[in-house]
Protein backbone atom coordinates (compact mmCIF):
# COMPACT_ATOMS: atom_id res chain seq x y z
CA UNK A 1 0.00 0.00 0.00
CA UNK A 2 1.41 3.19 -1.34
CA UNK A 3 0.15 6.84 0.29
CA UNK A 4 -0.34 7.67 -3.62
CA UNK A 5 -2.88 4.71 -3.72
CA UNK A 6 -4.46 5.33 -0.27
CA UNK A 7 -5.15 8.83 -1.23
CA UNK A 8 -6.37 7.83 -4.13
CA UNK A 9 -9.12 5.23 -2.13
CA UNK A 10 -9.58 8.09 -0.22
CA UNK A 11 -10.85 11.01 -2.78
CA UNK A 12 -13.01 8.07 -4.08
CA UNK A 13 -14.68 7.18 -1.01
CA UNK A 14 -15.20 11.23 0.20
CA UNK A 15 -16.80 11.30 -3.09
CA UNK A 16 -19.04 8.32 -2.59
CA UNK A 17 -20.12 9.56 0.71
CA UNK A 18 -18.07 6.02 2.27
CA UNK A 19 -16.00 8.26 4.34
CA UNK A 20 -18.06 11.12 6.05
CA UNK A 21 -16.93 14.96 6.52
CA UNK A 22 -18.54 15.95 10.13
CA UNK A 23 -18.76 19.25 11.73
CA UNK A 24 -17.00 19.78 14.83
CA UNK A 25 -17.72 23.71 14.73
CA UNK A 26 -20.27 25.60 16.62
CA UNK A 27 -22.34 28.59 14.78
CA UNK A 28 -19.88 31.30 15.34
CA UNK A 29 -21.79 34.70 15.53
CA UNK A 30 -23.13 37.19 17.61
CA UNK A 31 -24.52 35.04 19.94
CA UNK A 32 -21.90 32.73 20.30
CA UNK A 33 -21.26 32.06 24.20
CA UNK A 34 -17.39 33.37 25.24
CA UNK A 35 -15.08 32.84 28.04
CA UNK A 36 -16.14 35.53 31.14
CA UNK A 37 -13.27 36.24 32.89
CA UNK A 38 -13.49 37.69 36.74
CA UNK A 39 -12.14 41.25 37.32
CA UNK A 40 -9.93 42.65 36.60
CA UNK A 41 -8.80 40.56 33.78
CA UNK A 42 -9.84 41.48 30.75
CA UNK A 43 -12.63 39.51 27.85
CA UNK A 44 -13.23 39.06 24.26
CA UNK A 45 -15.87 40.95 23.06
CA UNK A 46 -18.86 39.39 21.54
CA UNK A 47 -18.36 38.80 17.87
CA UNK A 48 -19.42 41.82 15.74
CA UNK A 49 -19.97 41.53 12.07
CA UNK A 50 -20.06 44.85 10.06
CA UNK A 51 -21.65 44.93 6.66
CA UNK A 52 -19.29 46.51 3.79
CA UNK A 53 -22.03 46.18 1.43
CA UNK A 54 -25.16 44.28 0.38
CA UNK A 55 -26.00 44.28 -3.17
CA UNK A 56 -26.63 47.93 -2.71
CA UNK A 57 -24.93 51.77 -3.57
CA UNK A 58 -22.02 50.37 -1.71
CA UNK A 59 -21.38 47.88 -3.85
CA UNK A 60 -24.43 46.86 -6.41
CA UNK A 61 -23.33 43.46 -7.48
CA UNK A 62 -21.59 42.07 -4.63
CA UNK A 63 -22.11 41.28 -0.81
CA UNK A 64 -19.51 41.18 1.81
CA UNK A 65 -18.95 41.95 5.35
CA UNK A 66 -15.71 42.62 8.13
CA UNK A 67 -15.76 41.02 10.96
CA UNK A 68 -14.27 42.03 14.72
CA UNK A 69 -14.07 39.03 16.28
CA UNK A 70 -11.49 37.53 19.58
CA UNK A 71 -9.06 34.82 18.53
CA UNK A 72 -10.76 32.73 21.42
CA UNK A 73 -14.08 32.74 19.49
CA UNK A 74 -15.79 29.77 19.16
CA UNK A 75 -14.73 26.70 18.08
CA UNK A 76 -10.97 27.45 18.34
CA UNK A 77 -7.58 26.28 18.19
CA UNK A 78 -4.84 27.06 21.11
CA UNK A 79 -1.56 27.69 20.14
CA UNK A 80 1.31 27.31 21.93
CA UNK A 81 1.87 31.29 22.50
CA UNK A 82 -1.82 31.13 24.26
CA UNK A 83 -0.13 30.57 27.33
CA UNK A 84 2.80 32.44 29.07
CA UNK A 85 4.35 28.78 29.42
CA UNK A 86 4.25 28.31 25.82
CA UNK A 87 5.42 31.71 24.48
CA UNK A 88 9.03 31.23 23.47
CA UNK A 89 8.38 28.30 20.79
CA UNK A 90 10.04 30.02 17.64
CA UNK A 91 7.12 27.81 16.18
CA UNK A 92 4.42 28.10 18.44
CA UNK A 93 2.12 31.08 16.93
CA UNK A 94 -0.66 30.36 14.08
CA UNK A 95 1.58 31.53 11.14
CA UNK A 96 4.35 29.35 12.36
CA UNK A 97 3.03 26.35 13.51
CA UNK A 98 4.21 23.19 11.44
CA UNK A 99 0.91 21.91 9.27
CA UNK A 100 1.56 18.52 9.85
CA UNK A 101 0.22 18.42 13.14
CA UNK A 102 -2.85 20.13 12.20
CA UNK A 103 -4.69 16.78 10.37
CA UNK A 104 -3.99 13.45 12.38
CA UNK A 105 -5.73 10.43 14.19
CA UNK A 106 -8.30 11.32 17.11
CA UNK A 107 -9.34 9.17 20.15
CA UNK A 108 -12.60 10.14 21.22
CA UNK A 109 -13.08 9.76 24.98
CA UNK A 110 -16.56 9.47 25.81
CA UNK A 111 -17.15 10.97 29.34
CA UNK A 112 -20.79 12.30 28.63
CA UNK A 113 -22.56 9.27 31.30
CA UNK A 114 -20.36 10.66 34.13
CA UNK A 115 -20.40 14.44 33.13
CA UNK A 116 -24.09 14.06 32.36
CA UNK A 117 -24.41 13.34 36.58
CA UNK A 118 -21.58 15.78 37.69
CA UNK A 119 -20.73 18.87 35.55
CA UNK A 120 -17.29 19.35 37.18
CA UNK A 121 -16.24 15.63 36.61
CA UNK A 122 -12.70 15.07 35.62
CA UNK A 123 -11.05 12.67 33.16
CA UNK A 124 -7.84 11.56 34.86
CA UNK A 125 -4.88 9.18 33.76
CA UNK A 126 -6.77 6.54 34.81
CA UNK A 127 -9.69 7.24 33.20
CA UNK A 128 -7.51 7.31 30.09
CA UNK A 129 -5.52 4.11 30.69
CA UNK A 130 -9.13 2.29 31.39
CA UNK A 131 -10.25 4.14 27.77
CA UNK A 132 -7.20 2.70 26.58
CA UNK A 133 -7.45 -0.57 28.00
CA UNK A 134 -10.95 -1.16 26.29
CA UNK A 135 -10.22 0.76 22.52
CA UNK A 136 -6.43 0.63 22.42
CA UNK A 137 -3.47 2.60 22.90
CA UNK A 138 -3.50 6.73 22.32
CA UNK A 139 -0.60 6.94 19.44
CA UNK A 140 2.20 9.59 19.16
CA UNK A 141 1.25 12.32 16.95
CA UNK A 142 -2.72 11.81 17.76
CA UNK A 143 -5.16 14.45 19.14
CA UNK A 144 -7.50 13.33 21.98
CA UNK A 145 -10.83 14.40 22.50
CA UNK A 146 -12.99 14.44 25.47
CA UNK A 147 -16.63 13.62 24.36
CA UNK A 148 -19.32 15.39 26.83
CA UNK A 149 -22.01 16.04 25.63
CA UNK A 150 -21.77 19.78 26.40
CA UNK A 151 -22.07 21.44 23.57
CA UNK A 152 -25.81 21.28 22.50
CA UNK A 153 -25.58 23.96 25.67
CA UNK A 154 -23.47 26.36 23.33
CA UNK A 155 -27.11 27.68 22.44
CA UNK A 156 -27.11 29.72 25.93
CA UNK A 157 -24.47 31.16 27.48
CA UNK A 158 -26.00 30.82 30.70
CA UNK A 159 -26.09 26.89 29.80
CA UNK A 160 -22.89 26.37 28.82
CA UNK A 161 -20.47 28.33 31.47
CA UNK A 162 -22.70 27.18 34.16
CA UNK A 163 -21.68 29.13 37.03
CA UNK A 164 -23.20 29.50 40.52
CA UNK A 165 -21.65 30.75 43.17
CA UNK A 166 -19.49 32.80 41.02
CA UNK A 167 -17.54 29.75 39.58
CA UNK A 168 -18.00 27.85 36.04
CA UNK A 169 -18.91 24.15 36.79
CA UNK A 170 -18.09 22.50 33.13
CA UNK A 171 -15.61 19.05 32.76
CA UNK A 172 -12.02 18.83 31.71
CA UNK A 173 -8.93 17.18 32.37
CA UNK A 174 -6.90 16.76 35.85
CA UNK A 175 -3.51 17.43 36.46
CA UNK A 176 -2.06 13.90 36.22
CA UNK A 177 -4.69 13.27 33.06
CA UNK A 178 -2.56 16.51 30.97
CA UNK A 179 1.00 14.69 32.14
CA UNK A 180 -0.40 11.09 31.33
CA UNK A 181 -1.87 12.21 27.56
CA UNK A 182 1.70 14.89 26.95
CA UNK A 183 4.04 11.21 28.05
CA UNK A 184 1.87 9.75 25.46
CA UNK A 185 3.38 12.55 22.80
CA UNK A 186 0.09 14.02 21.64
CA UNK A 187 -0.32 16.82 19.34
CA UNK A 188 -3.25 18.32 21.33
CA UNK A 189 -6.23 18.14 23.83
CA UNK A 190 -9.73 19.02 22.79
CA UNK A 191 -13.07 19.62 24.89
CA UNK A 192 -16.73 20.49 23.60
CA UNK A 193 -16.76 23.30 26.73
CA UNK A 194 -15.81 27.03 26.53
CA UNK A 195 -11.68 26.13 27.05
CA UNK A 196 -9.72 23.19 27.19
CA UNK A 197 -9.25 23.01 30.72
CA UNK A 198 -12.25 22.12 33.49
CA UNK A 199 -14.12 25.27 34.79
CA UNK A 200 -13.09 24.93 38.44
CA UNK A 201 -9.24 24.42 36.94
CA UNK A 202 -8.04 27.69 38.07
CA UNK A 203 -7.71 25.84 41.63
CA UNK A 204 -5.62 23.09 40.49
CA UNK A 205 -1.90 22.74 41.11
CA UNK A 206 -0.85 24.43 38.50
CA UNK A 207 -3.87 25.90 37.61
CA UNK A 208 -5.28 25.62 34.33
CA UNK A 209 -3.14 22.54 33.18
CA UNK A 210 -4.38 21.84 30.01
CA UNK A 211 -3.24 25.50 29.52
CA UNK A 212 -0.01 25.35 31.72
CA UNK A 213 1.09 22.04 30.60
CA UNK A 214 0.46 21.42 26.73
CA UNK A 215 1.33 24.84 25.97
CA UNK A 216 4.51 24.15 27.93
CA UNK A 217 5.17 21.31 26.01
CA UNK A 218 4.28 22.94 22.55
CA UNK A 219 0.96 21.40 21.77
CA UNK A 220 -2.19 22.67 21.01
CA UNK A 221 -5.29 22.62 22.34
CA UNK A 222 -9.17 22.99 20.67
CA UNK A 223 -11.88 24.06 22.54
CA UNK A 224 -16.03 24.41 21.89
CA UNK A 225 -16.35 21.09 19.58
CA UNK A 226 -19.26 19.68 18.83
CA UNK A 227 -20.56 16.91 17.33
CA UNK A 228 -17.88 14.33 19.08
CA UNK A 229 -20.79 11.25 19.19
CA UNK A 230 -20.82 11.13 15.38
CA UNK A 231 -16.72 9.75 16.01
CA UNK A 232 -15.66 6.71 16.49
CA UNK A 233 -13.60 6.35 19.50
CA UNK A 234 -10.65 5.52 17.48
CA UNK A 235 -10.67 6.30 13.74
CA UNK A 236 -11.13 9.47 12.90
CA UNK A 237 -9.25 12.01 11.30
CA UNK A 238 -9.29 15.26 12.24
CA UNK A 239 -8.61 18.33 10.51
CA UNK A 240 -7.95 21.42 13.05
CA UNK A 241 -6.34 24.49 11.00
CA UNK A 242 -6.25 27.51 12.74
CA UNK A 243 -6.50 30.79 10.37
CA UNK A 244 -2.54 32.39 9.75
CA UNK A 245 -2.69 35.33 12.13
CA UNK A 246 0.65 37.33 12.22
CA UNK A 247 1.68 36.38 15.62
CA UNK A 248 -1.76 34.51 16.52
CA UNK A 249 -2.03 33.14 19.96
CA UNK A 250 -5.07 30.81 18.46
CA UNK A 251 -8.06 31.33 16.00
CA UNK A 252 -11.59 30.55 15.18
CA UNK A 253 -11.51 27.04 13.15
CA UNK A 254 -14.20 25.03 11.50
CA UNK A 255 -12.68 21.95 13.06
CA UNK A 256 -13.91 18.54 10.87
CA UNK A 257 -13.74 15.20 11.02
CA UNK A 258 -12.96 12.23 8.83
CA UNK A 259 -15.12 8.76 9.55
CA UNK A 260 -16.19 6.04 8.10
CA UNK A 261 -19.68 5.64 7.03
CA UNK A 262 -21.82 3.83 9.39
MN1 LIG B 1 -8.69 29.47 23.83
Amino acid sequence: MTAGNTLTQLASMLVSGDVEVIDLAVPLGPTTPLIKLPPPFKNTPAVKVHTISNYDDDGPFWSWNWLELGEHSGTHFDAPHHWITGRDFADGATDTLPVQKLVGPANVIDCSEATAADPDFLLTADGVRAWEAEHGEIEAGSWVLMRTGWHPRNRSEAEFLNVTDNMPHSPGPSVDCVEYLIGKDIVGWGTECVGTDAGIAGTFDPPYPAHNLLHKNNRYGLASLANLEKLPPKGAILIAAPLKFVDGTGSPIRALALVPKG
